[in-house]
């Protein structure tokens, strides 16, 4: 589906017009292609006093190719001001509320410093491991500011909080935060906004190639016809995994057609099937031994206000959006084919976190993709496995070119970039929680949604 009003607002009467009438004015999002630099130019890196990750990111930094400027000389600039590709400052140190104005002296002289498409990264400590309430309260507040900097940037700028865990030393901080910076700078992360990731210290491997970060990789990717499935399932291939594509029978052809193209093989199954579980635990038992990387995208919706919806509309959405899921988890699970290292990903919906009129079955199913993933994944911490979710948010695909045309229009412009995300935004995101170097990004929820106002 297009979104005519973002090509519109493009052109040169479009961009008139918007500007006269003050119309939304969706920016042109920088994405991924293979062998892009990770940010359009310089990063800017700042520290308060007492942070611990200014060394390991500056580390990170300099090995993946991008240019660190100088903070004295920006200082010192009176004529072309520089222009930044990010601004990231280590937060860590800070322990009081007093100590957040190190946060207004860091950005208030860069606000307009950003490029387009530009990344602000503020990076912290989870709140539950702080030794005292006050550094507890000012590590909170971080949130405010960052999300509050997604919605007033502006161009495609987005801004995230990433919480570090304390106990992983530098050398365990630079492996774990490497696969989540190098995310988050680049055009993968086009649609994510307004987050807070937590990084844990242990569970990652840097990739030998960072271009092909999921080299080698057995991946199940659900409901791969079409849509987002598709999408991930070329994302994935594009990144090294060789890809099991499942769909329904009745998406045979689609299916194949996917599958082809990428090289990868493809599994004509029914999720709600009462032996899926099996035939899927035997199919991947037999041809691979087993499955790196499970994702959950298979997804219906069935809306009805709860007074006129019929119970099997109701039992659908629950068995396909999230039975199934725990069926399969299970199965997989006894069998022991996901090893360690291996990695769970759910797409769950923002429909989970805000609930949505008419779309009761589908917001219990996705808030419980949630709870799984808050439930599951310290039980398999100890096996080397994590298990993530994504939550989209208006993303441009079948599903939502059901939605009538006025709901469609509002749905799209209501988040801070001003239009719907692509299928490639949700599978960039899945495809980083499926690396073998995001081993330390467990019993997180991202949403990709453009920080839309729903649920935020
Ligand atoms: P889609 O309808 O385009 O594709 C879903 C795929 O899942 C289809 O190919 C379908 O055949 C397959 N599927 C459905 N039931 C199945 C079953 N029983 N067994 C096997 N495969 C089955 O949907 P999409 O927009 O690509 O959504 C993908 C996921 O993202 C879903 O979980 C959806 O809930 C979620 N999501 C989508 C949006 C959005 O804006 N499109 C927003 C939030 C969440």
């Amino acid at each position: 589906m297009t979104d005519r009003y973002a090509s519109f607002v493009q052109s040169a009467a479009g961009r008139a017009l918007v500007k006269r009438l003050g119309l939304p004015d969706p920016p042109r999002l920088r994405r991924h292609s293979p062998g892009d630099p990770l940010l359009p130019g310089p990063a800017l890196l700042g520290a308060g006093a007492g942070g611990r990750l200014a060394d390991p990111v500056a580390r990170i930094l300099t090995d993946a190719g991008v240019e660190l400027a100088d903070p004295s000389a920006t200082a010192n600039l009176t004529e072309t001001p520089q222009r930044y590709g990010a601004l990231l400052f280590d937060a860590t140190g800070i322990t009081d509320s007093t100590d957040l104005r190190q946060l207004y002296d860091f950005f208030h002289p860069q606000a307009r410093a950003v490029l387009p498409s530009g990344r602000v990264i503020v990076l912290g400590t989870p709140p539950l491991q702080c030794p005292t309430t006050r550094e507890a309260t000012a590590q909170r507040a971080l949130e405010g500011l960052v999300r509050s900097i997604g919605k007033e940037f502006g161009r495609g700028v987005t801004a995230q909080l990433v919480q570090v865990t304390r106990d992983g030393g530098a050398t365990g901080t630079l492996t774990s935060l490497e696969s989540t910076l190098r995310f988050l700078l680049s055009g993968r992360s086009a649609y994510v906004s307004g987050q807070v990731i937590r990084v844990g210290a242990s569970g990652a491997s840097s990739p030998v190639d960072w271009n092909r970060p999921l080299d080698g990789q057995v991946v199940l990717v659900t409901g791969a016809a079409r849509g987002i499935g598709a999408a991930l399932a070329r994302v994935l291939a594009r990144d090294g995994a060789r890809v099991v594509a499942l769909d329904v029978p009745a998406a045979g052809d689609a299916l194949a057609a996917v599958a082809n193209d990428i090289g990868g093989t493809a599994v004509q199954l029914d999720l709600t099937a009462p032996d899926a579980p099996t035939r899927l635990a035997e199919h991947l038992a037999g041809r691979h031994g087993r499955v790196d990387v499970v994702v959950h995208n298979a997804g219906i919706t069935r809306d009805r206000t709860l007074g006129r919806m019929d119970a099997d509309r109701w039992d659908q959405v629950i068995d396909v959006n999230l039975s199934s899921q725990e069926r399969i988890n299970d199965v997989l699970l006894e069998r022991e084919l996901i090893p360690a290292g291996g990695r769970i990903v759910a797409v769950s919906s923002i429909a989970g976190i805000a609930g949505n009129r008419g779309q009761t079955n589908y917001a219990t199913s996705k808030a419980g993709v949630i709870g799984l993933v808050d439930s599951l994944a310290p039980a398999l911490r100890e096996r080397g496995i994590s298990v993530n979710a994504v939550a989209p948010g208006f993303i441009e695909t079948r599903m939502t070119a059901r939605i009538p045309l006025v709901v469609r229009e509002a749905g799209r412009r209501m988040n801070s970039l001003a239009q719907g995300g692509l299928p490639v935004d949700v599978a960039e995101t899945i495809g980083w929680l499926a690396w073998p170097a995001s081993g330390a990004v467990s019993g997180n929820v991202v949403r990709v949604c453009g920080q839309s106002l729903l649920g935020a």
